[in-house]
């Protein structure tokens, strides 16, 4: 037995002055360097998405102390925050990009009156996955697709798959839900548009016990310090919202 795979969810990384809003989609570089330092030094194993995949199936063991490092939107920070603290210890991460919004500022900041943050470039994109960065789907135009009439909910998450193939001229098998906005519809969509593992921003460790499509994971909030970061590590489950499990991995 073990308590399953951690996959961390990170939003933005870089140098934040103060943070009195939206907390949980900001790291701070320091904070995320020490985060990873430890992850390496307490010799967690830092798994790529397919991994998770095999390990929830019972194609590989789920080794102990198991982890994914995932990043939401595809912020241009990544690459200058992010990227070279992973790098630094061979550490695989999972970017999930906005299809129809690449290359151009995350323009959904604007509602909230914030500064709208660069999202990557093809070309970054491109020379990224070049470097070992694995990109996977977050919808085409980043809207909450348990709002939408399922044929547009439909048109957004195959177009989404459809681009980044386009872009990277490989298979896209991974999705991230909007906003993590889904439901049972929305997860036999993300399926039957031929995606493997689908995550949400539902909390908790990710076992077999889950649809591989609908897959928890644990936000990493700007005010989480080493304690509170081993913290959500160490926790299986939180209290949750309205938990979508359809086709648990494990049988039965
Ligand atoms: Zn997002």
């Amino acid at each position: 037995m073990n308590d399953g795979i951690s996959i961390l969810m990170y939003h933005q990384v870089g140098e934040f002055a103060s943070m009195p809003t939206h907390r949980s989609t900001y790291c701070h570089v320091r904070r995320f360097r020490a985060q990873m330092a430890w992850l390496h030094r307490l010799r967690f194993h830092v798994l790529r998405m397919d991994e998770v995949l095999a390990a929830l199936r019972g194609e590989r063991p789920i080794p102990t102390r198991a982890v994914a490092v995932t990043f939401d939107d595809g912020y241009e920070n990544f690459y200058e925050y992010a990227y070279p603290v992973l790098q630094r210890y061979g550490f695989p991460a999972m970017v999930y990009l906005i299809s129809a919004h690449i290359g151009q500022p995350a323009q959904w900041f604007a509602a909230d009156g914030r500064e709208t943050p660069l999202l990557m470039s093809g070309e970054r994109v491109r020379q990224l996955r070049t470097a070992g960065v694995d990109f996977g789907a977050h919808g085409a135009r980043h809207i909450r697709l348990a709002d939408l009439d399922l044929e547009t909910a439909r048109k957004d998450i195959v177009d989404s798959r459809a681009q980044l193939q386009s872009l990277l001229g490989e298979e896209i098998r991974h999705f991230c839900y909007p906003y993590g906005s889904h439901n049972a519809a929305v997860v036999e969509l993300v399926r039957q548009a031929g995606f493997v593992t689908g995550v949400s921003c539902q909390r908790g460790a990710a076992t077999a016990d889950f649809d591989a499509l609908a897959l928890p994971r644990k936000a990493i909030s700007y005010g989480d310090n080493l304690v509170g970061f081993f913290w959500k590590l160490a926790m299986k489950d939180e209290p949750k919202g309205e938990a979508v499990i359809l086709q648990p991995i494990r049988g039965g």
